[in-house]
């Protein structure tokens, strides 16, 4: 009756709701409507319970306390309430922020906010490899050093940074230490007191949870001070105003349970899956390259570039067959090439000529070959059309 969907190999950008998430999200839509706030009748308190549940399972998933979660609508907001929240607070009295050039917008474009009320933001560059390298933040940190912003994983190239390395001398130096962790819930392990880290944000749909949801973990000794965005009923602590969404809470908190208790059992399956992908690729493809370093890597990321290929051209010849990315930008005057893969010292037509895959929880074996048979014979037409152009010119 419909046409087959196409296989999607873009786990990266959101996740399908696992159906067990979607199980216990359904009746606090419907039945358990109460508002968890709404604490002078039962069904304000048994959604008041199930978001309380949920922060236990979340502070699971990090190692951290309960009393350390905040929720928020995703990592966008998480992201910005940490950066503006340390800035506004520590306006004056500090006067610098540190992070690598590979941060996702939400973190740059929080930065340059923070900028207008007097900071200073280092950038630093990361190596070819996609790795900030510990001693360059050591150096960059200074005595007004409010806060370092480093994502745990690259939603590009799906790199690892070496987040128990920068803690460590985040802590010595006494420096807030926030990561973006959107893309490593699940993917890599997250410990909030082994790695030091300060604030951490996640997002639900990047984990099998639901859109418009996620956590901002803030930790209480030593205790970290912030100014809220949201001013209001003085919900979350008083950090995050507003009633909190229960249903979403319920099923990002089983998203997190599930990771806990199954990422390890998940992991082998999904590096088979993304190598197999790799190595079908790099055999029936010539001239093939791979983007950021592959040790420290999550186990469903490949970002691969095939050399002449205008990943715009490659995207729209097998979007019937496969979803996945690239990962330029589309501004409204051209396509921009991908800062991070400019930043790893790729050239405007390497960086054009990449894409961005990422298996995932429900990807099978058959998808991979699919994909794999789709995009080599898309790369060959695109290629075999540029050469006879070129005869025709040169004829
Ligand atoms: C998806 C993503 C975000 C934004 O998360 P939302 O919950 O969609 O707002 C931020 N940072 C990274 C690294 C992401 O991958």
């Amino acid at each position: 009756m419909c046409a087959a969907r196409p296989i999607y190999i873009d786990y990266q950008a959101t996740t399908p709701v696992d159906t067990r998430v979607m199980d216990v999200m359904t009746p606090f839509f419907t039945e358990m409507f109460g508002n968890p706030h709404s604490t002078s009748h039962s069904y304000g308190l048994e959604a008041r319970d199930a978001v309380e549940a949920a922060r236990v399972q979340v502070a699971g998933m990090i190692n951290a306390d309960p009393r350390e979660v905040i929720f928020t609508s995703g990592a966008t907001e998480s992201n910005n309430m940490a950066i503006k929240g340390v800035g506004r607070f520590f306006a004056g009295r500090k006067g610098r922020m540190i992070a690598p050039v590979t941060e996702h917008k939400c973190v740059l474009e929080s930065l340059k906010y923070v900028a207008k009320l007097g900071y200073e933001i280092t950038l630093l560059p990361v190596g070819t490899d996609g790795l900030l390298d510990p001693a360059a933040v050591k150096d960059a940190i200074r005595d007004d050093t409010a806060l370092v912003s480093v994502m745990h994983v690259n939603n590009e190239i799906g790199v690892i940074q070496p987040m128990a390395e920068i803690g460590a001398i985040c802590r010595e130096r006494g420096v807030y230490l926030h990561s973006d962790a959107a893309q490593a819930a699940g993917k890599t392990s997250i410990d909030v007191a082994a790695m030091n880290i300060d604030l951490l944000s996640l997002s639900s749909h990047k984990m099998y949870g639901p859109m418009g949801v996620g956590v901002l973990y803030v930790r209480r000794k030593p205790r970290v001070r912030l100014e809220p965005l949201m001013h209001g009923g003085g919900q979350e602590r008083t950090l995050r105003s507003g009633t909190l969404p229960a249903p979403l809470v319920v099923g990002m908190g089983k998203a997190a349970e599930i990771i806990t208790n199954e990422t390890d059992a998940d992991h082998p399956r999904i590096r088979d899956l993304r190598d197999r992908l790799m190595k079908g690729l790099q055999q029936r493809v010539p001239g093939t390259f791979i983007n950021g370093s592959l040790d420290h890597r999550i186990s469903g990321n490949l970002n691969i570039g095939f050399e002449g290929i205008d990943s715009e051209a490659l995207m729209d010849a097998v979007k019937d067959q496969i979803a996945l990315s690239s990962g330029s930008a589309c501004t409204s005057a051209a396509v921009e090439p991908s800062y991070v893969l400019r930043a790893l010292g790729l050239s405007d037509t390497d960086a054009h000529a990449s894409v961005r895959m990422c298996v995932g929880r429900m990807t099978t074996s058959d998808e991979i070959d699919t994909a794999i048979a789709a995009l080599s014979a898309a790369v060959t037409t695109l290629r075999e059309a540029d050469e006879s152009r070129l005869r025709v010119h040169t004829a």
